[in-house]
């Protein structure tokens, strides 16, 4: 089945294709391509020729750089730039606190940081999650104390995303202790060199430094970096969260990833255990496919429509299970991810392990599998 463009969509297709392949340098495409941890100077450089040319930020505001195009181009620019092995602009930025701060933030914060956040000059982390607080997020306990014309933040946030390259960090935490427990949350933006945070890395298990633990004790922040109001930051959470699941269903990557499995398999896909798999893997993606654009066709004022929840747990799922597919068709070569680049093994099947490992993250982030299940429940199944 193939979706049918019109004369003038089709054009704007090629013109993605022809920038995404022709703008972006050729070397950190074949690092996407390769499955290699890209460097920050990677993911700043492709970020800051795709803001130069208006291709950074589509989903924001006009004013502030977002392009006015239908659901359907907004869904070609991302799917062609996977296509092209294009890393995605900084999601921390382009799909979390950007659009927040563009939607609740004041004229003065927007000025003052939204320039910045979609050239990527300010590295923004995610500070959401505590060790005691992740799915059950509005019990955090970082607190924010009135001091004068500053807030005193003490507490810990973990699981921080790249925070080794942060420059910023937009937090939740608790303003008020007495409200209820959703009621006493405020965002505030926090610049990571103020005295008093400490970044301590987390090492996971394929490897790789991803993740990190963030300690605040008695850093003193501007009331100014309060976004929107004091106590009302489970609105702005739940607006930010939506975002992130829809962004976090990889549609065009998991694809792209499929595509190229197809050609490490050669002659294995005359197998029809094996062929049928990945016909079914090929037709589950398409389903995807499909309803993230009607998801996205239907939501309204830029809110996030509740059917996120599928496409961050269907979307997952199948990124695993290609990963997974990758490791069998690796074989006993799988096992050899610690062989160097002079081994005699095909790239692809070194670096099978770690990326699958590495992606059983994907069904914790952004709000877990389970609780995606409990919500579509709830919103959508109405059970
Ligand atoms: C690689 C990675 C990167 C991350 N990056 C960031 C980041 O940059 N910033 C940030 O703030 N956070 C980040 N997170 C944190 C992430 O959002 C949390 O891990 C997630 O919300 C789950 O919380 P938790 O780890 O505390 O698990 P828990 O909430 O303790 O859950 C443990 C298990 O119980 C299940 N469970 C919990 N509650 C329910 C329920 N009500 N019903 C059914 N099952 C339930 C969960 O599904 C899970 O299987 C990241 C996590 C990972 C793994």
């Amino acid at each position: 089945m193939q979706l049918a463009l019109s004369a003038e969509d089709a054009e704007f297709r090629d013109e993605m294709r022809e920038f995404f392949t022709t703008e972006i340098p050729q070397e950190i495409r074949d690092a996407v391509r390769d499955q290699r941890e890209l460097t920050k100077d990677h993911l700043v450089t492709s970020m800051r020729i795709l803001n130069e040319h208006g291709l950074a930020v589509p989903n924001w505001p006009v004013e502030w750089g977002g392009r006015d195009w239908s659901p359907l181009r907004r869904h070609i620019w991302h799917e062609e730039m996977q296509r092209a092995f294009v890393p995605a602009p900084l999601a921390f930025n382009a799909t979390m606190i950007g659009p927040v701060i563009a939607q609740f933030g004041s004229q003065e914060l927007k000025q003052r940081f939204l320039p910045a956040t979609a050239n990527l000059d300010i590295w923004w982390s995610q500070g959401f999650s505590e060790p005691d607080a992740g799915s059950d997020l509005a019990s955090l306990r970082t607190t924010a104390v009135r001091d004068g014309d500053e807030y005193v933040v003490n507490g810990q946030k973990t699981w921080t995303t790249l925070g080794q390259y942060g420059d910023w960090i937009f937090m939740l935490v608790r303003t008020d202790p007495e409200a209820k427990k959703q009621a006493g949350i405020s965002m505030l933006l926090i610049d990571m060199t103020s005295p008093g945070v400490e970044v301590r890395p987390i090492e996971l298990i394929d490897g790789g430094h991803e993740v990190n633990e963030v300690w605040f004790t008695d850093v003193r922040v501007p009331l100014d970096n309060l976004v929107g109001e004091e106590n009302r930051a489970w609105d702005y959470a739940k607006f930010l969260l939506g975002n992130e699941r829809v962004g976090v269903a990889p549609v065009g990557a998991t694809k792209r990833l499929l595509a190229q499995a197809k050609e490490w398999a050669g002659p294995l896909l005359e197998d029809p255990l094996l062929a049928a798999r990945v016909a079914e893997l090929e037709n589950e993606l398409l389903a995807l496919e499909l309803t993230a654009l009607r998801v996205v066709a239907h939501s309204a004022d830029g809110k996030p429509h509740p059917a996120s929840s599928v496409l961050k747990l269907k979307g997952t799922e199948l990124q695993q299970a290609v990963t997974e597919l990758v490791v069998d068709l690796a074989g006993p070569a799988s096992l050899a991810s610690g062989a160097g680049d002079d081994s005699d093994l095909p790239w692809w099947t070194r670096r099978s392990t770690p990326v699958y490992l590495n992606f059983r993250k994907a069904s914790i982030y952004g709000g877990s599998n389970e609780v995606q299940r409990q919500i579509i429940a709830r919103t959508i199944l109405g059970l």
